[in-house]
């Protein structure tokens, strides 16, 4: 079992660290994150420039790989050959705050793992719900250990092709989490505003800004899940085809 362990958040993160301390336990690792944070990058393919990928250390010794490509480069890297020994599953985390709802559509720590859906490789991401008041080093050694269970089920099971797991695991000590729950993606709600100033020369800029994003706790959904105390498993498809739309566009008259 050779299991690629990225993130989003950079290769000196220590939810990285924490990951693949934990996949050490499951198999062999190679690590091959991004030099610099890419959290909210969405799912990217770097085309117009080259990609370089350094060899490095974590900070427990670990070698590593760093790139100045996005998640999803890293993971098409180590796919596409740069990595030699063949990979049997990708890991992505673990990343500090929840990755639900719509979030999956921007999160690199997911996005990493779809990359590997559509290399042909089962992908897992991990993230911890860490509450936005929670100041200094986080606390990933219950997202850890879960993340170590959840990637030997999927060794065992496997996942069907174009799948992957969006695993998210509430910020509570391993003996509160009440368990695991599958889900589907919930409700997230933004909060974003626009803010606009003027730079030194007069002109606007523009900056997303806003409060954190709150979530529906509405059952059988992630945001519910996490709100119970659960670890929330979502199965994630790449075919976001809405089929119930399809009859009724169908019929649009199309002159
Ligand atoms: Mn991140």
């Amino acid at each position: 079992m050779h299991i690629l362990v990225t993130n989003d958040d950079g290769i000196n993160h220590p939810g990285l660290l924490a990951l693949a301390a934990s996949m050490k336990k499951v198999g062999e690792i190679t690590v091959l994150a991004p030099d610099h944070n890419w959290s909210a990058s969405g799912h990217v393919k770097t085309l117009h420039r080259p990609l370089r990928v350094r060899p490095t250390k974590l900070p427990d010794g670990t070698p590593a790989f760093m790139s100045d490509g996005a998640p999803s480069d890293c993971v098409a890297l180590a796919l596409l050959g740069y990595v030699e020994k063949k990979i049997d599953l990708i890991v992505s985390g673990i990343n500090p705050y929840a990755n639900i709802g719509d979030d999956v559509t921007y999160s690199g720590t997911v996005t990493a793992a779809m990359e590997a859906a559509i290399g042909g490789l089962p992908g897992i991401a991990v993230s911890l719900d860490t509450p936005i008041n929670i100041e200094g080093e986080k606390d990933f050694s219950a997202a850890a250990l879960i993340a170590g269970r959840v990637a030997a089920r999927v060794v065992d099971e496997g996942l069907p092709r174009n799948t992957l797991l969006n695993v998210n695991v509430p910020y509570l000590p391993l003996e509160q989490i009440k368990g695991m729950r599958v889900t589907r993606l919930g409700l997230r709600v933004y909060r974003d505003e626009l803010v606009k100033r003027d730079d030194p020369q007069g002109d606007p800029y523009y900056w997303i800004g806003g409060e954190a994003p709150t979530g529906v706790p509405e059952d059988g959904t992630d945001v519910g899940a996490l709100n119970d105390g659960f670890v929330s498993i979502t199965p994630i498809q790449l075919d976001m085809t809405a089929y119930n739309l399809m009859a009724e566009i169908s019929e649009w008259k199309w002159e």
